[in-house]
């Protein structure tokens, strides 16, 4: 339902939980949030909190040490599996390298599923949206943009993702078909949402991806792309909100 991600030296989960409430007005059932605490010259691992119910109820499971350097969070609207916390998002692989917040619904789920589980895989909720954190931990390429492309071209339906992985702490990776994703453009820091509420309140630079369109953003700068890989050309546009 509620995408928000960031990238840049600001303490990553207070920006995420204020870019959730931003998102409250649109409902939901749960959220989560995880973040990077690696960087490139110091690898690290994933930090995650998830739980049924409010934002504030997410506020609170968050422990005290819970700093990033870029980070992903979510609210989710259920579509594939009761809401509890197991299927509240982020999803992660079993390594816990990987995590992927989704709006939309993967029609394909139920035959993506069956087929990781016939390789051996466990999925530990009921969500579509965890398939794709298997696929991308799974996929062979060398590059985050590379394996994230080769998950989405076994997915069929509706998607706004955001991704981030530890092997590659610099970058969040987002791509959009069906469910909006927008970037925020800031000094030295980026910002991901669903919806330009969530982000206003820090930078009014924004870029508005389009279906079969990805993005990496990094601290310092941003590139878009399709899901086949080719550059595509955008400049973000200066929004006018009333908050
Ligand atoms: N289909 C996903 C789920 O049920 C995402 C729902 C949403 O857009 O929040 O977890």
């Amino acid at each position: 339902c509620g995408i928000v991600g960031y990238i840049g030296k600001r303490d990553t989960a207070p920006l995420l939980l204020e870019g959730l409430q931003r998102l409250e007005y649109r409902g939901y059932d749960s959220a989560g949030i995880a973040v990077q605490t690696g960087t490139a010259a110091k690898p690290g691992g994933l930090k995650t909190a998830k739980t049924k119910g409010r934002v504030r109820d997410l506020e609170e499971r968050i422990p005290k040490r819970f700093s990033g350097t870029a980070g992903i969070a979510h609210t989710r609207w259920a579509t594939h599996g009761v809401p509890n916390d197991v299927n509240a998002h982020p999803h992660l692989d079993p390594e816990e390298k990987v995590a992927v917040v989704h709006n939309g619904i993967i029609d394909n789920a139920a035959e993506l599923r069956a087929k990781l589980t016939a390789d051996g895989v466990t999925l530990v909720s009921d969500t579509d949206t965890e398939v794709l954190a298997h696929l991308i931990s799974r996929a062979q390429a060398d590059t985050l943009e590379g394996r994230v492309q080769d998950a989405l071209r076994q997915v069929e339906g509706t998607y706004g993702i955001a991704v981030l992985h530890t092997d590659f702490p610099d970058r969040i990776v987002v791509a959009r078909n069906g469910s909006p994703v927008v970037l925020g453009i800031g000094e030295n820091e980026m910002f991901v949402a669903s919806d330009v509420a969530a982000l206003v309140s820090h930078t009014r630079q924004v870029v508005t991806l389009d279906d079969g369109e990805m993005a990496t953003i990094k601290a310092g700068d941003y590139r878009t792309y399709t899901t086949e890989g080719s550059h595509t050309a955008s400049s973000p546009e200066t929004v006018e909100y009333a908050a």
